[in-house]
């Protein structure tokens, strides 16, 4: 039986560089800020979570019990990146936000302001300062 020599590995097609989302933009993204998922979005990745519980399930050792996992993710697990370029970036701040899934964003007519209301930002939990021991503390003024 004759051995047919190894095809030459495929060129790898290098992935298309990314653009504004400006529906009609071409330009280099120069920013980007986050969105949540569209309906749709988010039922693509549930169906991408439960593929990936089905292959964990058929991979499991038989002789163990099943796997245990977690509950299955929600819309508020999900955030997607909006790319911009200068023009069609929106405000700084508002970059820093969460913004909803149908944000016009760099569609936005109203450019710097996307047209939604971001989420807002998340309280930050509050860190009790630990305690020093008692041999660790110096004398604040005025309190002697
Ligand atoms: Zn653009
Ligand atoms: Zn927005």
């Amino acid at each position: 039986m004759d051995i047919a020599p190894p095809s030459p590995a495929p060129a790898l097609m290098a992935a298309p560089a990314p653009t504004c989302h400006n529906t009609s933009c071409r330009e280099r993204p120069l920013v980007q800020w986050r969105r949540r998922l569209t309906v749709a979005e988010i039922e693509q990745e549930l169906a991408l979570e439960q593929q990936r519980r089905a292959d964990r399930y058929e991979l499991r050792d038989v002789q163990k019990p099943p796997p245990i996992e977690g509950p299955m993710p929600t819309g508020e697990d999900f955030v997607r990146a909006v790319l911009a370029c200068g023009p069609h970036a929106i405000d700084i701040d508002a970059a820093a936000l969460v913004h909803a899934a149908d944000c016009p964003g760099p569609d936005s007519p109203t450019l710097p302001a996307c047209g939604c209301t971001p989420e807002p930002e998340p309280e930050p939990e509050p860190v009790a300062a630990p305690e020093l021991p008692a041999h660790w503390k110096t004398p604040t003024a005025g309190s002697n």
